[in-house]
């Protein structure tokens, strides 16, 4: 028995168990209520958990097997060849490190607030997969990101639940001694120390900074409290730790780094760190310095509107960098100020801008999407003798969103290692009628289980009637239609564009012959009271009952939610305003589980749709000619038109057995020419190919 605990132990330390279906099923079969009572977290489960009962349980359901063989299947996992060693063996282990302020891997990790985070997640378990020799590195939060909840009013309220490191799966490192490793910065008058967390997804290593040390003041310690909380002052301390004492704590552990990935901008005083170490190294000068680094950093940036972007005052610069810049980097405060104002030539300008000093420093820039890529060049309008801005399309890790109901078709179908077969999309796309929508079913209807329980216990956390929970139990219908929206609260997202004509909106509800729901889920920032006001709006449409009790808010929008809705809808709805949409991943989560995507032409799915295997909303660019109001009511009416003669028509279209047979051709088409490519399967290979293995 010792050994099965030992075996899921080990298995709980590799996050490589986020992205197994078959291990969530055992922890839900030793005891569901407990292992939604510990967050899904498996570290919290087993030190809890009394261990007689565990081994009984064990016995008694069979499961002991079931653990060993998913322990077996990992330890070849680890130790099987990759993409990298079959096509880049000459390389000896040029170490890439990979700087986020997010990282959204598992649900009980609150490191990340939405689309970034979940991003650098899926790349790190995509940099498994392929074998990329990459390391991680960002801040261990002890608050994280919010919890959301709606309070009787209808309105978003925000909870800071605690992390407990010492119970989730991340170890402190430590030396031979056993004492942590801690690394320092210097901020004006002092000096802040950090201790180090590791992670371990799959053969990756992510790196996490904490300032949660004896050593620190209060207010130091809070460097690493909330993300993106607190001021800008705040912020500016969480960006130096990460840049600056990023680098370090990767000197700390004796990596040899050939290339510096900086996901978004929050990392980029990483840049100025480099110089200054190749200043000390090579007692050379800044600018000599900062040309070798250049050609080794690597920039993504993920915002097309220049408000999106990371500034910081000068006053706050000038109080955290002057010394830095006189000392460190050999530069007048004046002239290390210019390096985050650049192409814009207005020397009043008084603000300094993140992604402008990791853009100055970086010979790879990339958008997120084809279209961002070029709304970027747009953008930024870089000198014409300089490198100028590339795409790579995001993607997303496959096996991470995929339905236990789906994948077990797959397996099914083709084996335990179906993933890794060349041509299984198209293998997929071929598979019956029957499964494949058998597996839609059982997608949406648990789908519907998982709202109908959160639902009730919602309520009954809010203290209602008996009645009014009974009923919550009942919402929905199995077989209807289900729209998915989801993603953060922010304005250029539109949460509510579908209730602009609430008279046309009903119709659709109410219509008997072709029932159709949604359901929505997702947080506004807490500075965000526009946001807020959507949510607002939507739950009160949701207890509106004209609305035939069609519309459904799901509170807490996290990845354990994310997972549920983009297993379970038919369809995917987004509709941004155009373009200001970098690229948007969650509509790519739904293709592999059967879902179709109905969205506005921008990001990703501008460069995706086609219309064997979606569906677009026809869109105005946004222009002085025409107001916001008026593109929103067209963009809103392309919409109704669609849904009523397209995608409901088709969805009720049955044959004999009741199958929608021409709903499920689109399904194929879908899975053939999609779920391949907007994978971060793909994605890291491009920035291998195109970025990683090409540094000097
Ligand atoms: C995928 C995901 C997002 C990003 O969704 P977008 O459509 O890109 O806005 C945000 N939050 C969570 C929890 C996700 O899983």
């Amino acid at each position: 028995m010792q050994e099965i605990l030992n075996q899921l132990k080990e298995l709980s330390y590799n996050l490589s168990w986020t992205w197994n279906n078959e291990f969530y099923s055992v922890f839900e079969e030793i005891n569901k209520d407990f292992w939604i009572w510990s967050d899904r977290n498996p570290i919290k489960f087993l030190d809890t958990i009394n261990h007689s009962y565990l081994f009984e349980t064990l016995e008694k359901k069979n499961l002991k097997d079931r653990i060993t063989e998913m322990y077996i299947d990992y330890k070849k996992y680890v130790s099987a060849d990759t993409f990298f060693k079959e096509n880049y063996s000459d390389i000896v282990s040029p170490t890439i490190a990979y700087f986020s302020a997010e990282f959204g891997i598992a649900n009980c990790l609150k490191l990340y607030s939405g689309g970034l985070g979940v991003l650098s997640g899926d790349h790190m378990k995509s940099s498994s997969d392929l074998g990329i020799p990459l390391v991680g590195v960002g801040l261990a939060y002890l608050y994280g990101y919010f919890r959301q909840y709606i309070d009787k009013n209808g309105k978003q309220a925000e909870l800071y639940e605690k992390n407990y490191f010492e119970h989730l799966p991340m170890h402190l490192v430590t030396d031979d001694h056993y004492r942590p490793v801690k690394i320092s910065v210097e901020i004006p008058g002092r000096v802040v120390k950090a201790q180090i967390w590791k992670l371990v997804i799959g053969r990756i290593n992510l790196f996490l900074l904490d300032t949660f040390v004896d050593e620190n003041t209060v207010d130091d310690k809070r460097i690493t409290d909330i993300l993106y909380g607190g001021d800008t002052e705040k912020r500016i301390q969480q960006e130096i730790l990460l840049g600056i004492g990023g680098k370090k704590l990767l000197d700390v552990l004796g990596y040899t780094i050939k290339a510096f990935h900086l996901n978004e901008g929050h990392s980029a005083f990483l840049c100025f760190q480099r110089i200054a170490d190749k200043m000390k190294e090579l007692h050379i000068s800044y600018h000599e310095a900062k040309k070798i680094c250049y050609y080794s950093n690597i920039f993504t940036t993920h915002t097309p509107v220049p408000a999106g972007i990371d500034i910081f005052e000068r006053w706050l610069v000038e109080k955290y960098f002057k010394t830095y810049a006189e000392e460190k980097l050999k530069l007048s405060f004046d002239e290390f100020f210019e390096e985050g104002d650049l192409y814009n030539g207005d020397s009043s300008n008084s603000h300094f801008n993140m992604a402008e000093v990791a853009i100055n420093n970086s010979n790879f820039i990339n958008g997120v999407s084809r279209l961002h890529g070029e709304v970027s060049r747009k953008m930024w309008n870089l000198p014409a003798e300089r490198s100028q801005i590339d795409s790579i399309t995001n993607g997303i890790h496959t096996k991470t969103f995929l339905s236990k109901y789906s994948e077990r078709l797959y397996i099914n179908s083709f084996g335990k290692d179906w993933i890794n077969q060349d041509g299984i999309w198209d293998k997929i796309s071929a598979l019956p009628d029957e499964d494949l929508w058998k597996a839609r079913n059982r997608n949406r209807r648990r789908l519907i289980n998982f709202v109908r329980d959160t639902f009730s216990s919602e309520l009954q956390s809010l203290g209602a009637e008996y009645e009014k929970v009974k009923e919550a139990e009942e919402v929905l219908d199995e077989n209807a239609l289900t729209i998915g929206f989801a993603r953060r609260f922010a304005t250029y997202k539109r949460g509510n564009l579908i209730f602009k004509d609430l008279e046309r909106l009903k119709k659709i509800l109410t219509n008997p012959k072709m029932p159709v729901q949604f359901i929505f889920s997702g947080k506004a920032h807490p500075k965000d009271n526009e946001g807020k006001a959507i949510i607002a709006e939507i739950v009160a449409y949701m207890n509106d009952n004209s609305l035939n009790h069609k519309i459904i808010f799901l509170e807490n929008y996290e990845l354990e939610v994310a997972k549920r809705l983009v297993q379970g809808c038919d369809v995917w709805l987004n509709n941004p305003r155009r373009p200001q949409e970098a690229s948007g991943t969650s509509g790519m989560k739904v293709i592999a589980n059967g879902g179709l995507n109905f969205s506005i032409l921008d990001g990703w799915w501008a460069e995706a749709y086609a219309p064997e295997f979606g569906w677009k909303i026809d869109s105005v660019d946004e222009s002085d000619s025409v107001s916001l109001d008026e593109k929103d009511w067209f963009e809103a009416n392309s919409m109704y038109t669609t849904l009523e003669k397209e995608i409901l028509p088709l969805f009720y279209l049955r044959d004999a057995h009741n199958i929608p047979v021409e709903w499920i051709k689109k399904i194929r088409a879908s899975i053939k020419n999609l779920a391949g490519y907007f994978s971060t399967e793909r994605m890291v290979q491009e920035y291998t190919e195109k970025f990683y293995t090409r540094v000097s």
